[in-house]
């Protein structure tokens, strides 16, 4: 027995393996405490994503609805012949123009994020003049800015800045970008486009003195289908897919999307993009 024990007494032995015995349980019980916590996480992940999607259908059906209504009822008005003055049909018309303006630029957006999410979204880069790209998107809003008084500035940058990307998908991340500034603008809606450049990469601010966003909202925005709260009631119209897929155009350009916001005074998403080398 001596022998067997290394000289330790009896006692000592079993001390011993209680002790080996109390670590083993307790290590069993935090493992279990660890994949407890881990399952309930998941299960709270899943509730959640369930929950966006449900919120993205409705909000979805909200976007399609109002567009939809407002066509068909000033098209019955038009076809019905009452509106006796030019500039009332003017205005009809331009309703129904915009409308279904958002409601393709909607589809659009649905269609782009499928393909995201099924990796069949290709890209076709070229060489491109980021200022003359970042002005023609902004002169595109020339309309808009006038209709919904919102203030407006462009500052390019004084040298050239050539990146490699798909002119088309870029232009849709800053038109996301633009479109979340109106939205989001509060009372007195503001946007400034800044080109710069900072070494070996080019750069645009979007910049708004808005309704801002909390600094601990500003890592969940770029998920798909997320949209804030306070956001939603403010009865903003959004889906919570435009800023994921700026997120994922910039990545497929080996870019960066980041955000700086304050609360009450508004935000600035800035695109990165690496200089094409000459
Ligand atoms: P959507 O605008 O359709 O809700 P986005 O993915 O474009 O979806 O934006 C996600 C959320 O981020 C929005 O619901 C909004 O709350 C917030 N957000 C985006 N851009 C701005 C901005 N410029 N100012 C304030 N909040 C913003």
């Amino acid at each position: 027995l001596n022998i067997q024990s290394n000289g330790k007494s009896y006692s000592e032995l079993i001390r011993n393996r209680s002790k080996t015995n109390l670590y083993i349980l307790l290590s069993a019980f935090f493992i279990m405490i660890i994949g407890t916590l881990i399952i309930i996480r998941n299960i709270q992940n899943t509730v959640k994503v369930a929950q966006l999607k449900s919120d993205f259908v409705r909000n979805v059906s909200h976007e399609i609805r109002t567009p939809l209504s407002l066509i068909k009822l000033y098209s019955e008005t038009l076809m019905l012949g009452r509106l006796r003055s030019e500039e009332k049909k003017q205005h009809y018309y331009k309703v129904i123009h915009s409308e279904s303006g958002r409601l393709t630029y909607l589809v659009n957006s649905i269609l782009d994020f499928s393909k995201i999410e099924a990796n069949r979204k290709t890209y076709e880069p070229e060489k491109t003049a980021l200022n003359r790209l970042v002005e023609q998107v902004y002169a595109n809003y020339n309309h808009t800015f006038k209709e919904q008084g919102v203030a407006h500035e462009l500052v390019l940058a004084p040298e050239k800045l050539d990146v490699m990307i798909d002119p088309q998908a870029f232009s849709e991340a800053l038109s996301n970008l633009i479109e979340n500034a109106i939205k989001y603008g509060g009372e007195n809606k503001y946007l400034m486009l800044k080109v710069r450049s900072d070494k070996r990469f080019a750069l645009l601010d979007v910049i708004d003195h808005g309704i801002g966003i909390p600094l601990y909202e500003q890592k969940h925005i770029f998920n798909n289908f997320y949209r804030i709260e306070a956001a939603l009631t403010q009865n903003t119209r959004g889906t919570g897919l435009g800023l994921s897929l700026v997120k994922h155009i910039m990545d497929a350009h080996e870019g960066e999307v980041q955000v700086h916001s304050i609360m009450g005074k508004g935000s600035t998403f800035t695109l990165k993009l690496p200089l094409l080398q000459v």
